[in-house]
């Protein structure tokens, strides 16, 4: 095989149905768990050396994986050392691979606020900056000091916030894997940092389907419209493709049902996509990342 000489960090073949929300799409030709950034280097370095394209998936919240897979390589940042967060005064320095709500529960329980309002957002830090994820309160983008980048060349770069280019749910960090990143909090009182949380956990849980729902967010906000208004002006709620369907009660969310396919998905959203534009003439754009 291959990749023979990391065995036991790549598999062949693998489905990436289960890791995604969705929980649909065909298998990735290799999946790569790393068990630390040198590995992840050294794996990177001869899928390149191969021509072999490589894509990075995080908690799989905002991915729709073709129902014929990935003919490439998956890289997976699940391995503890992905996974660490470390806290020295108002700074949290954290691994790409840890997920969001680990983080935020880490930083008020040290006493750190800023992003207990994005509680509740599935996902990993690493999807979170590459979207720069969002509520009505604030993004991720306006915490972070910097963050690691490994480049398709293989160099590890640091990218300091005011170069990551942030805008609602958009950031330049696109290059192949964020590593890791360092955010700058302000303290605050823990009792009253735990409430906030608490407070956004409970709105937000009351905004989306209920876990554990196979669902995605559908489209992005536009400039100054939201997607939800948009989509309920058009009438499109609870629009069905086969097994999928855009959620009746929570307008902007897909859920995919028993015999859902990501082919259905695709569907769906063009349908409401085109619906939206025929009523309103505004052109939505997919939250979804299609592979
Ligand atoms: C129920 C529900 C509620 C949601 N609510 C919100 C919300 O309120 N606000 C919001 O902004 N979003 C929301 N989302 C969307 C989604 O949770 C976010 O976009 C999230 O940040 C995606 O993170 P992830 O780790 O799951 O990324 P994935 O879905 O795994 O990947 C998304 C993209 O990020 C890239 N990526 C992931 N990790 C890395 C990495 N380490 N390096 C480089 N690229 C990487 C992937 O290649 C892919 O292009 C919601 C989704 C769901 C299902």
């Amino acid at each position: 095989m291959l990749f023979g000489k990391f065995k036991g960090s790549v598999r062949e073949g693998v489905p990436l149905a289960p890791y995604t929300w969705l929980q649909l799409g065909g298998p990735a030709k290799y999946l790569a768990e790393p068990a630390d950034v040198d590995q992840l280097v050294e794996i990177v370095a001869l899928a390149s050396q191969e021509g072999i394209s490589v894509r990075v998936l995080g908690g799989g919240s905002n991915v729709l994986v073709s129902d014929k897979g990935f003919d490439g390589l998956v890289l997976h940042l699940s391995a503890p050392c992905f996974e660490k967060i470390s806290i020295s005064d108002h700074s949290v320095h954290c691994g790409a691979g840890a997920r969001l709500a680990h983080l935020i529960t880490a930083c008020v329980g040290h006493g750190l606020g800023g992003l207990e309002h994005l509680v509740g957002i599935p996902g990993s830090v690493g999807g979170a900056l590459r979207s720069n994820s969002s509520t009505d309160e604030g993004d991720i983008g306006s915490l972070l000091t910097q963050a690691t980048l490994l480049t398709r060349k293989g160099e590890r770069i640091v990218v300091p916030a005011k170069d990551a280019n942030f805008s609602h749910r958009r950031s330049s960090l696109d290059e192949l894997v964020i590593l890791d990143a360092t955010f700058n909090l302000h303290p605050g009182d823990i009792r009253q940092l735990t409430k906030r949380e608490q407070t956004f956990w409970i709105v937000k849980r009351s905004k989306q389907p209920n876990y554990p729902a196979r669902s995605a967010l559908a489209f992005v906000d536009l400039d100054g419209v939201s997607a939800v208004e948009l989509l309920q002006r058009s009438g499109v709620n609870g629009l069905i493709e086969g097994n999928t369907q855009l959620n009746s009660s929570y307008p902007n969310y897909i859920t995919a049902n028993t015999g859902a396919t990501a082919d259905q998905v695709i569907q769906l959203l063009e349908r409401a996509k085109k619906i939206v534009f025929e009523k309103t003439g505004f052109s939505l754009q997919p939250h979804l990342v299609v592979w």
